[in-house]
C-alpha cells in the first residue's frame, strides 16, 4: 500500500483515495462483507444510533452465503438447505418484525443406507436397520457403556469423540463415512474441541421400546420444527434487513485487497483507500491474514497454508408434476455411501410453494456436494453426475419424472474445518487482529463452525458493535459452548421478564441495587443471561467477584437495550409481497395437510414406501 498520512488528517494520496468521506470527519467504522455477520453490525450501528458507518461487499448483492437465486426458469435457490435455528431472543425479534409471512414446517428427515431410507438421527433409529448391521451398532453401544468410555478419556479427534460416544457399529455404518463426505477430510484430522463437553447419549431403552412398537424415534434435538420465508427463500430475510438499514452506506463491487493495520486503512480492489476507526471483517480469516499488514501482525501470512476448509457444490433441479409420495412431508435427507456425490439433499420445494414459479405443478431437489483436495470435483460434469446420484438413491425416475430446470453454484468457501489446529492458528489471529482494533467474525470470519450459522453469524456481528460503541464482552465467539446451551435460551428470557419488569416499574429497588456496588447478590444476578447461563452450567457455584465480572461484560449489551426489535428502523413487508396473513395461514395449513385434505404421510409410514 502507497504511503499516505494519517487516515484522520484525510490528506488524499491519489484523486480516489477518501472518496466515500469528507476529509474532515472521523473515520468511519468499516465492515467488510454484508452477508448475515455484516449485516447484524449494520442493522445494530443503525438501530443504536451510529451514522458514521460503512459497509463494503465485495459481490453485487447483500446476503453472503445465505443469498437465494432465482434461475432462468424461475425456480429458488438457496446455498445449499438453509434452516433458521435459534439461540438468540434478539435474532427471533428482529425476524418476527421484518418477515410476516412463514411457513412453518416439521422436520422430516432420513438417511439413505443400504438401499433404505432410516429416520433421522441415525444413533435412535438403529432398530430400522438390517439384523445384522442392528447388532452390530447394539455391540458397540453396549461395548462403550461397559467400558465406560465416553466419560474415561478425552477426546483428541473428532473420529474418537464420535467413537467415545457412538460406539464402533454407528461409526462404521454412519457417523465415519457422513462425515467424511461432509466435511472432506478424515475425522481424524479434525479436533474435537469444537464438540465443547457435549456428550450424545443414546437410549438403548428407548431404542427397544420402539423396535417393540415398531415405531420411529424423530422428534430428538433443539431443531425438529423450523420457518422458512414464505417468499423469496432464505434470501429474503437478509435483503429485508438490509432494506431496513441507511442503503447510503452499502458500497457494494467492493472487495478489500489490502489492510495497513498500523494506518488503519484499506486499500480496494479498484486502487482506492479508506481510513476507518474500528474494523469489523467477516471476509475468511485466511484471506485476512494473508492481506493484512502492520506491527505485531509478522507472522499472519505464515498461518494462511494451515487453515482447512471444503467448497460446496449446490445443484438444484426442477421438475415437472408433483413429487412421489415417498418425498411429500420430507425436508431433508443423508447421503452417507460412494453411491451418489451428494452427501445431504433437500427437497425444497416443501420448505416454501413459492420456491418454484408454479406452486403445485412442479417441485425441487437441492443437492449439497462437497470439494477439497482430497475429494475433487470435476464442475462440468457435477449437475449430470447429481442427476445420476437421483436416479440411483430413487429420487427421480427416468420414466416418471421430467426435468426442467438445472441450476449449479460453487461456493469456494462451504464449510469451514474444525482442522487440527485451529484453536492454535485462528487463536492466534484473531488475537492479533483484535490489539489492531480488527473484529474478525462470522462463519468464516471468526472460522468457527460450531457458532457459524445464520443465527450466530448475525448475533456475532451484534455483539461485535456492542463491543466497539458500549465495551461489552461478546458472548457468541468467546463462549460457543454458552450460547449452544440450552440453558442460554432460558437465561435470556429470564433476563428479558426481568428487564421489561423493571421497565414497567416494578423491581426498581431491585435495578438501584444493580447499578450500585452490591452486584454480587445471587438474586440481582437474574438480570444477566450469561451469569446466568454460567450460573447455570456450574451449579450455582461461581463465585461473588466472578458473577460480577460477568454481570459488567452484559450490562450494556443488546439484551439489555429497550430497543432490542430495532421497531423504529425495521419496516414491515409490503407492497406486492403482503399477504394477508389469515389468508396465509390457510394456504400453510392447507399446503401441510396436502391437497383435497390428504394428510401428509407421517414419518413412520414414509420410511417403509421408500425402501
Ligand atoms: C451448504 C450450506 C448450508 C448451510 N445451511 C445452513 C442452515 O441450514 N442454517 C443456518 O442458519 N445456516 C446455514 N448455513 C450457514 C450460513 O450460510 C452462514 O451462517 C451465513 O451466511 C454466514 O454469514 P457471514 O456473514 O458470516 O458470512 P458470509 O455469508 O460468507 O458473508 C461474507 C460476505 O463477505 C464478503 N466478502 C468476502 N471477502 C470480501 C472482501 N475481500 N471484500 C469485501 N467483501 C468480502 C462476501 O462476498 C460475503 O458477502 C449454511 C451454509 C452453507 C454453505
Amino acid at each position: 500500500m502507497r504511503a499516505c498520512s494519517s487516515p484522520s488528517g484525510a490528506v488524499p494520496c491519489s484523486s480516489k483515495r477518501y472518496r466515500f468521506m469528507a476529509p474532515t470527519e472521523e473515520p468511519p467504522i468499516v465492515v467488510i462483507g454484508s452477508g448475515p455477520c455484516g449485516l447484524g453490525a449494520a442493522h445494530r450501528l443503525h438501530e443504536i444510533g451510529v451514522k458514521n458507518f460503512i459497509v463494503l461487499e465485495a459481490g453485487s448483492e447483500p446476503g453472503g452465503l445465505s443469498v437465494t437465486a432465482t434461475d432462468e426458469e424461475g425456480f429458488l435457490w438457496d446455498m445449499g438447505g438453509h434452516v433458521i435455528f435459534s439461540h438468540y431472543n434478539y435474532f427471533d425479534k428482529v425476524l418476527d418484525h421484518i418477515v410476516r409471512d412463514w411457513c412453518k414446517r416439521e422436520r422430516v428427515s432420513y438417511i439413505w443406507q443400504k438401499g433404505r431410507f432410516i429416520p433421522y438421527p441415525f444413533q435412535n433409529n438403529i432398530h430400522r436397520l438390517s439384523a445384522e448391521d442392528f447388532h452390530e451398532c447394539i455391540d458397540g453401544l453396549v461395548e462403550m457403556q461397559q467400558q465406560n468410555i465416553s466419560r474415561l478419556t478425552k477426546p483428541r479427534t473428532f473420529l474418537e469423540w464420535l467413537q467415545n460416544n457412538f460406539g464402533r457399529g454407528i461409526v462404521n455404518l454412519f457417523m465415519a463415512p457422513y462425515n467424511r463426505k461432509v466435511w472432506g477430510y478424515e475425522p481424524s484430522e479434525m479436533n474435537a474441541a469444537w464438540m465443547e463437553d457435549r456428550v450424545a447419549t443414546v437410549d438403548l431403552t428407548r431404542i427397544k421400546e420402539h423396535k417393540g412398537n415398531g415405531t420411529n424415534d424423530t422428534t430428538w434435538g433443539p431443531n425438529h420444527t423450523f420457518r422458512f420465508p414464505l417468499r423469496g427463500g432464505t434470501g429474503f430475510i437478509w435483503r429485508r434487513i438490509y432494506e431496513g438499514i441507511d442503503l447510503s452506506k452499502f458500497r457494494f463491487n467492493s472487495e478489500i485487497v489490502a489492510v495497513d493495520a498500523d494506518r488503519k486503512l484499506l486499500r480496494l480492489a479498484d486502487g482506492s483507500d479508506l481510513p476507518y476507526r474500528n474494523l469489523i471483517s467477516t471476509m475468511p480469516l485466511d484471506r485476512l491474514c494473508g492481506l493484512v499488514v502492520g506491527r505485531g501482525l509478522e507472522d499472519l501470512p505464515a498461518l494462511v497454508p494451515r487453515f482447512r476448509y471444503s467448497s460446496t457444490h449446490v445443484v438444484g433441479i426442477g421438475v415437472a408434476g408433483q413429487p412421489p409420495a415417498h418425498l411429500q412431508g420430507q425436508c431433508w435427507m443423508y447421503f452417507p455411501e460412494d453411491d451418489c456425490p451428494f452427501y445431504r439433499v433437500t427437497v425444497f420445494s416443501n420448505y416454501s410453494p413459492y420456491n418454484v414459479p408454479m406452486p403445485g405443478q412442479q417441485w425441487s431437489l437441492m443437492a449439497e456436494v462437497c470439494e477439497t483436495a482430497a475429494r475433487p470435483v470435476d464442475p462440468s460434469n457435477i449437475v449430470d453426475s447429481v442427476l445420476q446420484g437421483f436416479y440411483t438413491v430413487k429420487l427421480l425416475n427416468v420414466e416418471r419424472d421430467k426435468v426442467i430446470s438445472r441450476f449449479h453454484r460453487r461456493l469456494e468457501y462451504g464449510y469451514p474445518t474444525p482442522f487440527l489446529e485451529r484453536e492454535e492458528v485462528c487463536g492466534r489471529a484473531l488475537e492479533a487482529l483484535e490489539a489492531k482494533d480488527i473484529k474478525s467474525r462470522g462463519r468464516f470470519g471468526a472460522w468457527k463452525y460450531e457458532v457459524s450459522n445464520q443465527d450466530h453469524s448475525m448475533m456475532q456481528g451484534v455483539e461485535a458493535v456492542d463491543a466497539i460503541v458500549m465495551g461489552a464482552e461478546e458472548t457468541t465467539v468467546r463462549l460457543p459452548g454458552v450460547v449452544n446451551s440450552k440453558a442460554w435460551k432460558k437465561a435470556q428470557s429470564c433476563a428479558r421478564r426481568c428487564h421489561q419488569a423493571v421497565e414497567r416499574g416494578q423491581k426498581k429497588k431491585g435495578l438501584e441495587k444493580r447499578k450500585g456496588q452490591e452486584r454480587g447478590d445471587r438474586k440481582l444476578r437474574y438480570y444477566d443471561p450469561l451469569a446466568l447461563t454460567v450460573l447455570l452450567k456450574k451449579g450455582w457455584s461461581m463465585g461473588k467477584a466472578e458473577s460480577a465480572a460477568l454481570i459488567d461484560t452484559c450490562e450494556t449489551a443488546h439484551f439489555n437495550d429497550p430497543g432490542i426489535t430495532g421497531r423504529e428502523t425495521c419496516h414491515r413487508q409490503g407492497g406486492s409481497e403482503a399477504i394477508g396473513s389469515t389468508e396465509t395461514k390457510d394456504r400453510i395449513d392447507g399446503d401441510k395437510e396436502g391437497k383435497g385434505g390428504k394428510r401428509r404421510p407421517s414419518p413412520s409410514n414414509v420410511a417403509p414406501t421408500a425402501a
